[in-house]
């Protein structure tokens, strides 16, 4: 913990569905859900307007759509997002260098190197409030949240404290008596199964976990983890802001002797491979949203297909999953001598868990996975561009019918109009270069 409050979290407001909003302007102020569309899909990120009526981050989306019949349901659309968050840590970097993506919405920065000249409450309100208006007026009218305190965890919290649109500064030597009467989930790291061991210990706030003792936190929940519930449950986090975190990865590879060349041999070490990524996350309590595979070829050729999660998971049938499908979209039919399977994006702060287990096990529709290829189906949302009517997003479509509104950020509310699903006038639409796709 630091002397002074130079920790800075900012957070942007239902990030995929304020993106939305800002280039569907027919969905503004009205409720718009985004996430996995089909059967099994799950919802990634709600509009506030959905918020009030139950709808949340995790839910499936067959509860969402019974909770908000009404609402818009989309894919997400990672292009935009990519391209919005570049915008917002620019924003960042120009008051620190000392910037720490944890996701496209969401970073630490440290203060320290910014030359506020004090760190009183109003120069730390003044910038903030600055850094706001900077990323409004950066994303084109999007709204974040931002707390600051002595260390990553109080600015955290605080992001959260007057969310959305807020500015919360915890002042050094407050920070405890604001933890107190919190759930101890607020800590990071203490996701349902710690919470639960706590739970039955009679622990249920930052102020009950206050009173047990490093030896007994131990007991209950082991050495690694007691030993950081005891600090942080006393606001004590030393964690430093670290620029590169985005970069990090955690992976698995095997060479092999002699090049596999059956299908089903590769998924099953694949699976191995993300069952041992996943243990490792876990226990350094980091998860990740960008899943890789590595495969070296019978000539040397090394490649990789990679794609990205909407929030950060550690879910081993999850990655699997998605180093599988990965998979398939290469020709291996040469033989592989070398497999790998790698998760970056790390975050340290579980937030949404999106893949429980109690998300089905089945194949397919891992919800908002960025699609590793063109789509070829009309999916809600898409951006896609008629000959004569401009771009448009596509609303509907079923039955050899699809139906777009033609509109865009810097449009009003666009008119509707239905074309045959094989129109030939009609075509996906993607920015002209985007250089920030993952590789
Ligand atoms: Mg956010």
């Amino acid at each position: 913990m630091r002397a002074q409050a130079s920790v800075l979290h900012l957070d942007l407001d239902a990030f995929f569905a304020a993106v939305e909003q800002r280039d569907k302007p027919s969905l503004r102020g009205k409720p718009v859900v985004v996430g996995g569309v089909g059967g099994r899909g799950v919802v990634s990120t709600a509009s506030y307007e959905a918020r009030r009526y139950g709808v949340r981050s995790a839910m499936s989306t067959r509860e969402a759509r019974a909770r908000c019949p009404h609402a818009a349901f989309l894919t997400g659309r990672f292009h935009a997002y990519r391209e919005t968050s570049r915008a917002v840590m620019a924003v960042l970097r120009a008051v620190s260098p000392l910037v720490e993506p944890l996701s496209l919405d969401e970073a630490f920065v440290d203060l320290a190197p910014a030359e506020l000249g004090d760190h009183d409450e109003t120069t730390l309100r003044a910038m903030g409030e600055r850094l706001r208006e900077g990323v409004k007026e950066a994303t084109g009218g999007l709204t974040a949240s931002v707390g600051i305190g002595t260390s990553k965890f109080i600015a955290k919290v605080a992001s959260d404290l007057d969310k959305p649109d807020g500015l919360v500064v915890v002042m050094p030597g407050t920070e405890t008596e604001l933890l107190r009467p919190m759930h101890v989930t607020v800590i990071p790291g203490v996701g349902p199964a710690t919470a639960e061991r706590l739970r039955r210990a009679g622990i249920h706030t930052v102020a009950d976990l206050e009173t047990v003792s490093l030896d007994e936190l131990v007991r209950l929940v082991g050495r690694a983890h007691g030993t950081g519930l005891h600090a942080l449950a006393r606001a004590e986090d030393d964690r430093a802001v670290e620029p590169e975190r985005e970069t990090k990865s955690v992976s698995v590879e095997g060479t092999y002797d002699t090049d596999l060349t059956d299908r089903s041999l590769m998924s099953g070490l694949l699976t191995r491979q993300a069952g041992q990524v996943a243990e490792r996350l876990r226990k350094h309590g980091l998860s990740g949203r960008t899943i890789t595979i590595k495969v070296r070829l019978h000539d040397f050729t090394t490649l990789s297909r990679s794609t990205t999660l909407p929030s950060p998971t550690d879910h081993a049938p999850t990655i699997a999953r998605l180093a599988r499908s990965l998979l398939e979209e290469l020709d291996t039919s040469g033989g592989v001598r070398l497999l790998g399977v790698g998760v970056s994006g790390l975050a340290d702060w579980i937030q949404e868990e999106l893949f429980t287990d109690e998300e089905p096990e089945q194949e397919q529709d891992v919800a908002p996975v960025e699609p590793p290829t063109q789509r070829s189906t009309w999916a809600p949302g898409m951006d896609v561009e008629h000959t004569e009517m401009g771009r448009g997003w596509v609303w509907g479509s079923g039955r050899g019918v699809v139906t777009v509104r033609f509109e865009t950020a810097q449009t009003g509310p666009g008119p509707v109009r239905s074309y045959p699903a094989d129109s030939p006038d009609l075509a996906p639409w993607r920015p002209p270069e985007t250089d920030g796709a993952p590789v």
